[in-house]
C-alpha cells in the first residue's frame, strides 16, 4: 500500500464502450456501462468517458482509437457473439494491428457447452474461438462468447459478452486476474456534500476558492459540483494515500466546505435530505404531520421512502380543495375567502390545524400554484406557501418557482423537507 507521502500517481484512466444497434432503440438501455463505472471506481480506477455504439464497423472503430488514444484501459461490452454483425473482436484486433488465431482450447470448450446440451456447433461459432495474438482469454461460465484481455503496450483492452448474467461475473474474474495487479492498489476515496436552499452559482461562487488549491496538493482532491431541483451536491474525491489519510483529508476539506457555507449544508455524506429530516427527527424522538396542498402528497412520499420511517412520520393530510383544507384541517372559511387558499395564513392554518388534530411535535404545510393554469397577476403560477410549526411558533415562507408542474412541485417538495430540516436544528439552539 502507498504510504502517506508517495506521491500521488494518477490512477489509471478506463474507458468503457457499450456494442449494440439495440443499445440506440428505446427498447435495451446499456445497464452495463453503469456497473462498469462502479466497479471500476471500487478497484480506484477513474472511468473517464463511456459510449454507446451500434453495431457499423466504421463507428465502432472510430470508437475503439478514440478510447485507445485517451484511456490507458478500454472495456468494451456487447458484439462478441458468433454473428456477422458481432464485431468487437475483429475490430479491436485490427486497430491493435494483432492476427488473430484460433484457440484450440477455447474452441474445445464451446464444442463442449453445445455438447452437453446434445447439440452439434454450428459452424458459425468457431468465430468465437479466434483470439488475438498476446490475449488472454476470460473464461464464461454462463456463455459461449469468451472475454479477452488484450495487452497492449502500456495500454490494454478487455472485452466481454453483452448479456449482463455473464458480464457481470466476468468483470469480477478479469478485474482481480489482470486489471488490479497492473493498475489498481490506489485508494479512492469520495465524499458528496449536500447543500439545500441555493443554486449552483451560490454555491461555486463560495466553494470554488476553498477548493480550487486542493488540486494541486499532496493528497489532491478533484471536485464536481451536481445540482438537482432544490438541492445541490458538491462530490469530492481523493486518491494517492492510505485510507487514514485519505478520509482524514477529506474530513478536513468537508469541514472547511461546511464551515463556509453554513446552515445550507444538509450533510456531508451524501445522505439525501429526507433521510437527514428523518434522522433529526429521529434522534428528538419527533414525529411529523403534514398537510399538503399543491404537491399532493410528494413530501409524505419522500420522506416515506425512508425505511424506519414510521418512527417518525404519524399522518398526512392531502387537502387540495377549499373544502378539504376546512374540513379536514379546520382552517377557517373566512380565512380562506380573506387571503385565498394561496397565503401564509392559509398554511399556517393548515400547519396549526394538522398539528393540533395529530398531537404532534412538528408540522408542515404547503399551498401553492402548480400550474399550468391557475395563476393570476398577483398569484402567478410557481406562487407556493409554506408553514412549519411546533414547539417554539410557527415559520411561513413564500417562494415563487419557475418551470413546469413537475418543476415546481418537486421544488416545492424539497423546500419544505428543507424548511423543516431548518426549524428542527434551530430548535436546537434555544
Ligand atoms: P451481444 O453480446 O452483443 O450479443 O449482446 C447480447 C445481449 O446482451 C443483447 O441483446 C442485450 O440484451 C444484452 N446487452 C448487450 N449489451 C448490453 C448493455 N450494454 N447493457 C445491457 N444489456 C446488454
Ligand atoms: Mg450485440
Amino acid at each position: 500500500m502507498a504510504g502517506v507521502s508517495a506521491p500521488a500517481a494518477a490512477p489509471a484512466g478506463v474507458a468503457v464502450i457499450a456494442v449494440g444497434s439495440e443499445l440506440l432503440t428505446l427498447g435495451r438501455a446499456d445497464t452495463n456501462s453503469p456497473h462498469i463505472v462502479a466497479a471500476m471506481q471500487r478497484h480506484g480506477l477513474a472511468v473517464r468517458f463511456t459510449t454507446v455504439v451500434g453495431d457499423d464497423l466504421a463507428d465502432l472503430t472510430d470508437a475503439v482509437r478514440h478510447a485507445l488514444a485517451r484511456a490507458d484501459l478500454v472495456v468494451c461490452t456487447g458484439g462478441l457473439g458468433p454473428t456477422d454483425d458481432d464485431r468487437t473482436r475483429d475490430v479491436a484486433a485490427a486497430v491493435l494491428g494483432l492476427p488473430m488465431q484460433e484457440d484450440a482450447g477455447v474452441l474445445a470448450g464451446i464444442r463442449e457447452r453445445f455438447g452437453r446440451r446434445g447439440l452439434t456447433m454450428p459452424d458459425i461459432n468457431r468465430r468465437q474461438a479466434q483470439v488475438p495474438a498476446g490475449a488472454a482469454v476470460v473464461p464464461n461460465e454462463r456463455g459461449t462468447a469468451p472475454g479477452l484481455w488484450i495487452p497492449a503496450g502500456d495500454r490494454a483492452m478487455l472485452l466481454l459478452p453483452g448479456p449482463p448474467r455473464e458480464m457481470v461475473p466476468m468483470l469480477e474474474d478479469a478485474l482481480s486476474t489482470h486489471v488490479t495487479p497492473r493498475w489498481g492498489g490506489g485508494l479512492i476515496r469520495q465524499r458528496a456534500l449536500v447543500v439545500a436552499g441555493r443554486s449552483e452559482s451560490w454555491v461555486d461562487e463560495r466553494a470554488q476558492p476553498i477548493y480550487a488549491p486542493w488540486r494541486d496538493e499532496p493528497l489532491p482532491i478533484a471536485t464536481t459540483i451536481l445540482a438537482s431541483l432544490g438541492t445541490v451536491e458538491l462530490h469530492l474525491s481523493c486518491h494517492g494515500g492510505d485510507a487514514g489519510a485519505l478520509t482524514h483529508r477529506l474530513d478536513a476539506a468537508a469541514a472547511a466546505l461546511a464551515a463556509a457555507l453554513g446552515d445550507d449544508v444538509v450533510n456531508d455524506d451524501g445522505r439525501s435530505l429526507e433521510r437527514t429530516v428523518g434522522e433529526l427527527l429521529a434522534a428528538r424522538g419527533w414525529r411529523v404531520a403534514l398537510a399538503e396542498s399543491c404537491t399532493g402528497g410528494l413530501v409524505t412520499t419522500r420522506l416515506t421512502d425512508v425505511a424506519g420511517s414510521s418512527a417518525w412520520v404519524d399522518r398526512a393530510v392531502v387537502s387540495y380543495s377549499n373544502a378539504a383544507k376546512v374540513d379536514a384541517l379546520g382552517v377557517p372559511d373566512a380565512l380562506l375567502a380573506t387571503h385565498g387558499a394561496v397565503s401564509e395564513p392559509v398554511a399556517t392554518a393548515m400547519a396549526e390545524g394538522v398539528r393540533a388534530r395529530a398531537g404532534v411535535d412538528v408540522a408542515v404545510a404547503i399551498t401553492g400554484i402548480a400550474g399550468p393554469g391557475g395563476g393570476s397577476e398577483e398569484k402567478p403560477v410557481g406562487l407556493v406557501c409554506f408553514a412549519v410549526t411546533g414547539g417554539r411558533g410557527t415559520v411561513v415562507r413564500t417562494s415563487r418557482f419557475t418551470g413546469d408542474r413537475h418543476v415546481v412541485r418537486s421544488l416545492a417538495a424539497t423546500t419544505a423537507l428543507d424548511l423543516l430540516r431548518r426549524y428542527v436544528r434551530a430548535s436546537d439552539a434555544r
